[in-house]
């Protein structure tokens, strides 16, 4: 399993952006595991003991005001890490965080990322970035669920998604979209069937037929978030 970590931490782009001394350090202590779609590596409220660094899975953000009113407020693959938010002191997880596609990742015990952040000041550097542009992920995508339409919003998801893996068809029923997007299931196959031209949709199953189609039809949130991602550049002077 060790030795697994130890060669694909160049697959995480926040653990490939630390300096080698920094990373050096907490490789021993990742372990590689599996995770499942569906599963939760968080439910909201509960302690975060580990943080997780995506290598090709993708986990998203849940919060819920009630068990079925549900939205997401944000997504995160090998560009990021689940917890960040524990170097600004938080202890428990905010939102449900959910796989939505399967793969693997690194997990680190939180109590060895504040120990090691408190070593190094770049390091604490660059998550502290990451977990700024996710809240403002997070900032974005509450306005985005309030002001544009549900097509709009499903073509930006989908595009998110597709950034964050390298397979053409994504495994994501209607269900699992309506609760990401806070609709009703009906809205969400409504919405697909106007994407029709530029996605194809079958039992849950998503594949992009045209990805500038696909751009044209969402909202500009997409490319806000993007750029907000593109502005975590690693430390000067890393290698
Ligand atoms: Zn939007």
């Amino acid at each position: 399993m060790r030795e697994s970590s130890e060669n694909r931490w160049q697959e995480n782009r926040l653990l490939a952006s630390l300096p080698e001394r920094d990373r050096s350090r907490l490789i021993p202590q990742l372990e590689i595991l599996t995770l499942f779609a569906k599963e939760t590596v968080y439910e909201s409220a509960e302690e975060m003991h580990y943080v997780y660094f995506p290598l090709d899975c993708i986990v998203v953000l849940i919060s819920s005001v009630e068990a079925k009113a549900t939205v997401e407020v944000g997504l995160i693959g090998n560009e990021g890490m689940v917890g960040a938010p524990i170097l600004m002191g938080a202890k428990h997880s905010t939102s449900q965080a959910l796989i939505l596609a399967e793969g693997k990742a690194l997990r680190l015990p939180a109590a060895v990322l504040k120990k090691e952040a408190k070593r190094s000041s770049r390091m604490r550097e660059l998550i502290l970035t990451y977990a700024n542009a996710l809240s403002a992920q997070s900032a974005q995508l509450a306005a985005c669920h309030r002001y544009h339409t549900p097509q709009a919003r499903l073509a930006r998801l989908l595009l998110m998604i597709d950034d964050r893996t390298e397979t053409t068809e994504l495994r994501i029923t209607q269900e699992l979209l309506a609760r990401l997007l806070g609709t009703r299931r009906a809205t969400v196959t409504e919405a697909a069937n106007q994407l029709q031209e530029v996605i194809q949709s079958v039992r849950g199953r998503i594949r992009i037929l045209d990805r500038q189609g696909l751009e044209a039809k969402a909202c500009s949130c997409y490319a806000i978030i993007a750029a907000q991602q593109d502005e975590i550049k690693p430390p000067s002077a890393t290698y």
